[in-house]
């Protein structure tokens, strides 16, 4: 028997385990290593803030599909790996030997964050993290003049703060201000101008700040210190700033980019080490990619397959991610913003046609 083991339950992953469900690989022992039973899907995070769906409805059972694929379910995080000896470090002590190992553990939180996050701050991620500090943080929203300050201005802060407003309204807390800190003059670098003038417009019309050009420097109790001298005042403050590569690729041996993510070629091998496969954000594609759950869906397919080829013994495909993707940011209130390449386009229907995917993205995988 060949040992197969699948750190991480990443949106990838997800496709291997649906995959082995549907045909087991031959002569292969599958091992999935998680530290978490569910995976809760980024994609709907700001709809569960937001409330419209419970937290059932963005999960995704890794323990229960690790069950339906005949894989053996750890819940633990690998911390590191000894390539010489083909074993995987765990957090909870124990080293899993494999002959085959994919890597889908997704990004960790940005390093670069302001000083004080861990002892001021909520960050983004881990989102299990987030979601079990949610509930207070809504309470607290409850005193007078409260003030939440969100660090970040990229697409999962924007559409955080839109959610969390709209959260706020409708459970009445509209004496409560929301700021967003941003590095970049206007929010969404990098989206269609058009796409980023409506969040502008959207974000003001909701009575949310945009304080841009300025970083956050640091984190106290009750402020943020910026670059330019200037503090503000926040009663919580939410970190959502960019996504950054885990420390223990790199420090394993495995080729990795500048950044530390782990370099693949186009059958998804490391390129130092071809019987490690890495996909989805914690992967560097030659031709690179932006960090993108539309990306770490679409390598699960191909990734699968070239799996089940190396422990079958077969010849391995290469496969090229798509040049564009489909980018969806719901605004709260049940209206999304959407982006291709450089067009752009609004509404309540385009939050429909992202609720749409979303929910078939779990359906798919049961829940
Ligand atoms: C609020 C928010 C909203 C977003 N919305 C969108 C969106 O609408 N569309 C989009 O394309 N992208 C979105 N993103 C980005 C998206 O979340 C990531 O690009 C995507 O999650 C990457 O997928 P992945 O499979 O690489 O990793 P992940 O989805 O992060 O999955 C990694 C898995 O590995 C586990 N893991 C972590 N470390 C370890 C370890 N050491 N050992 C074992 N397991 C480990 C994690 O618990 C997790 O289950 C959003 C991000 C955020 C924060």
């Amino acid at each position: 028997m060949k040992q197969l083991v699948l750190a991480g339950g990443g949106h990838a992953h997800v496709h291997v385990l649906a995959a082995l469900a549907a045909a087991p690989f031959a002569d292969t022992q599958v091992t999935l290593v998680s530290p978490y039973p569910c995976q809760i899907y980024s994609g709907m995070l700001p709809g569960w803030i937001a409330g419209h769906y419970a937290i059932e409805d963005c999960s995704l059972a890794l323990a229960a599909l690790a069950g339906r694929a005949g894989a053996r379910f750890v819940q633990t995080a690998c911390t590191g790996l000894d390539l010489d000896a083909k074993q995987v470090r765990c957090a909870s002590g124990e080293n899993i030997a494999f002959d085959y190992l994919s890597l889908d553990t997704g990004p960790v939180a940005d390093p670069s964050q302001p000083t004080g996050t861990a002892a001021h701050g909520l960050p983004i991620r881990p989102i299990e993290g987030f979601v079990a500090a949610w509930p207070g943080l809504l309470e607290k929203a409850r005193q007078d003049d409260f003030k939440l300050a969100i660090v970040g201005d990229g697409a999962a802060a924007v559409e955080l703060a839109f959610a969390i407003q709209t959260r706020f309204a409708a459970e009445g807390l509209n004496h409560a201000r929301l700021t967003l800190v941003g590095s970049n003059p206007q929010p969404l670098a990098g989206f269609p101008f058009l796409m980023r003038r409506k969040a502008i417009m959207l974000l003001a019309a909701q009575g949310i700040e945009h304080l841009g050009g300025r970083r956050a420097l640091a984190l106290l109790p009750g402020h943020v210190r910026l670059d330019d001298g200037s503090e503000i005042a926040a009663d919580a403050i939410l970190v959502a700033t960019g996504a950054a590569a885990p420390e223990w690729p790199a420090a394993s041996g495995l080729a990795t980019d500048e950044a530390g993510f782990i370099r693949v070629n186009a059958k998804q091998q490391s390129r130092s080490h071809p019987f490690v496969f890495a996909a989805g954000d914690v992967a560097a594609y030659a031709d690179s990619r932006p960090k993108s759950g539309v990306f770490a869906v679409r390598a699960g397919p191909p990734l699968a397959e070239n799996l089940r080829a190396i422990c079958q013994g077969q010849t391995l495909k290469p496969w090229q991610p798509q040049k564009r993707a489909l980018y969806l940011l719901s605004t709260g209130r049940k209206y999304a913003l959407a982006a291709w390449g450089g067009f752009s386009i609004s509404g309540a229907w385009v939050w429909r046609w992202k609720d749409g995917i979303d929910r078939r993205f779990i359906a798919q995988f049961g829940a």
